[in-house]
């Protein structure tokens, strides 16, 4: 059974039939990409899978279970970690406290330290700007806070929309090698990425999402293969 599964979910916002039939699904353990134009719906499915839309049809399951019908609190205590697009960080709150909202819900102090340790060590420049307050911080800095404050819910399945945005092209491979590590520490992740082709070379799968819909999955490497997807998001 996946992880994570959409089941043809349908998503509008007002008129804006924002997705239309989306189905995917993400396996314990690994790095799934979902890439797509701008404005093909890639945010709204992390949405619809966090609990912020809801779906008028289908279904989100998580290890079978649905979770749709919940509100975002409580998925978010299910497992679903969401380090949205434009980071939405707490800018007058340090570093820290950021990165404390996203262990809010928790209880288990000692699992919390050591989470906390967890994300200082992925990130050694957020140690060093504890103190910091976060709308002081880089662009780079903040996706950082967002990952970390993802992470500091301890989730099973971690959400990053578009990671690369706005950074610097070498900092953009040092937040792919976070990624990837998180992941290797046994973190599931769905990534959405506008960089198709570091997405492609991040992930074991992807999906492509055009006007809403997905039209066309399958291995990172047969992705990279094909022509259509190199014509349309490699630039080629
Ligand atoms: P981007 O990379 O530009 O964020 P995206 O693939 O993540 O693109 P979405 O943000 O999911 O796309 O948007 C999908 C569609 O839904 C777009 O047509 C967008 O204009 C529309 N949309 C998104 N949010 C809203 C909203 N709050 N109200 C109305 N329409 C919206």
């Amino acid at each position: 059974m996946a992880l994570l599964e959409v089941d043809a979910v349908d998503v509008f916002y007002g008129r804006v039939h924002a997705l239309r039939d989306v189905s995917l699904s993400v396996d314990q353990g690994e790095i799934v990409a979902l890439i797509g134009s701008n404005g093909a719906g890639k945010s709204t499915t992390l949405r619809t899978i966090s609990g912020l839309v809801r779906p008028t049809r289908g279904a989100v399951r998580l290890e079978g279970k649905p979770i749709h019908t919940m509100g975002a609190d409580q998925i978010a205590r299910m497992g679903i970690g969401h380090a949205p697009e434009g980071r939405q960080l707490f800018s007058r709150m340090t570093v820290k406290e950021n990165l404390d909202m996203g262990a809010y819900s928790r209880r288990d102090g000692a699992a919390i330290k050591r989470d906390f340790a967890r994300v200082y060590t992925l990130f050694p420049r957020l140690a060093e700007r504890g103190h910091q307050l976060a709308g002081s911080l880089s662009g780079g800095e903040q996706q950082m806070v967002a990952i970390g404050r993802a992470l500091m819910g301890s989730p099973r399945v971690l959400l990053l929309d578009e990671p690369s945005l706005g950074l610097a092209p070498i900092l953009v491979d040092t937040i792919f090698e976070v990624i990837r590590e998180i992941n290797a520490e046994g973190t599931t992740i769905l990534l959405i990425e506008q960089n198709a082709l570091i997405a492609l070379h991040t992930s074991a799968r992807a999906y492509v999402l055009e006007t809403g819909s997905i039209s066309t999955s399958g291995s990172a490497a047969a992705l990279l293969a094909s022509p259509d997807v190199q014509r349309a998001y490699l630039g080629m």
